[in-house]
């Protein structure tokens, strides 16, 4: 079998499970597998497939038939430019998370300063801070498996990160940042079922967010004052219909808020300066 037929044969196979984009996912597996660009890959269409290789791709395609996000299966997430191992103890890293980073890098002081990732995850926010800036970053996640992760991701950009296990503030009790940001769970309970499949296959800690998808802004609101430093800012990603509701907490607790709209239109981010006061 050729690249080229083994390509066409998996396309149908996702499509037929209703991936969304069968022949991007193909293809995207395949040329991992080859360690080539899929461009690379596709000039060379008509060379055969070394049983071993056909052997790890039928494995693959199972693996996404059923649903499973292509990160996962391929292991590697892309992100700000970093390239990530993500396994199904993290959150896939959204390219909708870019928007959070690059606020967070404009919020930053000149020279860098500290900055803090509560529910880091894969470590992306906090790696490509530490990549990006010269701030000295801390990222916090609840789950030891998570850190895990991002603990090897950051051995693989050679990023220096401190990771520190615990219930969001928890870890760094005493301590203040000129920048705070998070990617909280933010999904209500209720629409898990409504879900993409692949999104279901992420962990639930990672996602879910309370009965209205608002309980870590309720708490990260309440608390982030007493970790900023004067003037400090706090910057949250939100769900497209949250904007009213973070907002308001962020008004109550740290300072006049602000949001920012993604690429594709819908509200993204929400933020607030420690201190400054809302114009009337
Ligand atoms: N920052 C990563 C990103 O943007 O790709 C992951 C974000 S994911 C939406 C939320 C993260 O928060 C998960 O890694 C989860 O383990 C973590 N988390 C959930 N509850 C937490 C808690 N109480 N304290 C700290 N982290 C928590
Ligand atoms: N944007 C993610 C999704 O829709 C949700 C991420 C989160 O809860 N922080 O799958």
């Amino acid at each position: 079998m050729t690249v080229r037929e083994a390509l066409r044969e998996t396309a149908e196979r996702l499509r037929r499970a209703g991936v969304p984009e069968p022949e991007v996912d193909a293809r995207l597996m395949l040329a991992h597998l080859l360690g080539e660009s899929p461009l690379a890959m596709a000039l060379n269409g008509e060379r055969p497939l070394a049983e071993g290789t056909r052997a790890a791709y039928a494995r693959m395609t199972a693996r996404r038939e059923a649903r499973e996000p292509l990160q996962y299966v391929t292991g590697e997430a892309g992100f700000m430019g970093l390239e990530l191992r993500v396994t199904p103890d993290v959150l896939c890293p959204r390219p909708d998370t870019e928007l959070l980073c690059e606020e967070a890098l404009r919020a930053l002081p000149q020279g860098g300063g500290r900055a803090l990732d509560i529910g880091t995850g894969s470590g992306a926010i906090a790696l490509a801070l530490a990549k990006r800036s010269g701030a000295r970053v801390t990222a916090v996640d609840v789950s030891e498996a998570a850190l895990a992760v991002a603990r090897e991701n950051a051995r693989r950009v050679g990023a220096g990160v401190r990771f520190l296990q615990g219930d969001l503030f928890s870890p760094v009790a005493g301590e203040r940042f000129d920048v705070i940001v998070s990617n909280p769970p933010y999904i209500a309970d209720g629409e898990w079922n409504a879900l993409m499949p692949e999104v279901r296959r992420e962990p639930k800690l990672a996602l879910l967010g309370g009965e209205d998808g608002l309980d870590f802004y309720r708490r990260i609101c309440a608390e982030a004052a007493r970790h900023l430093s004067p003037g400090g800012a706090l910057l949250l990603e939100i769900g497209y219909d949250q904007k009213d509701a973070v907002e308001a907490l962020l008004a109550r607790h740290i300072g006049a808020p602000f949001a920012r709209r993604d690429y594709g239109g819908n509200w993204r981010v929400a933020g607030a300066r420690l201190g400054e006061e809302a114009h009337a």
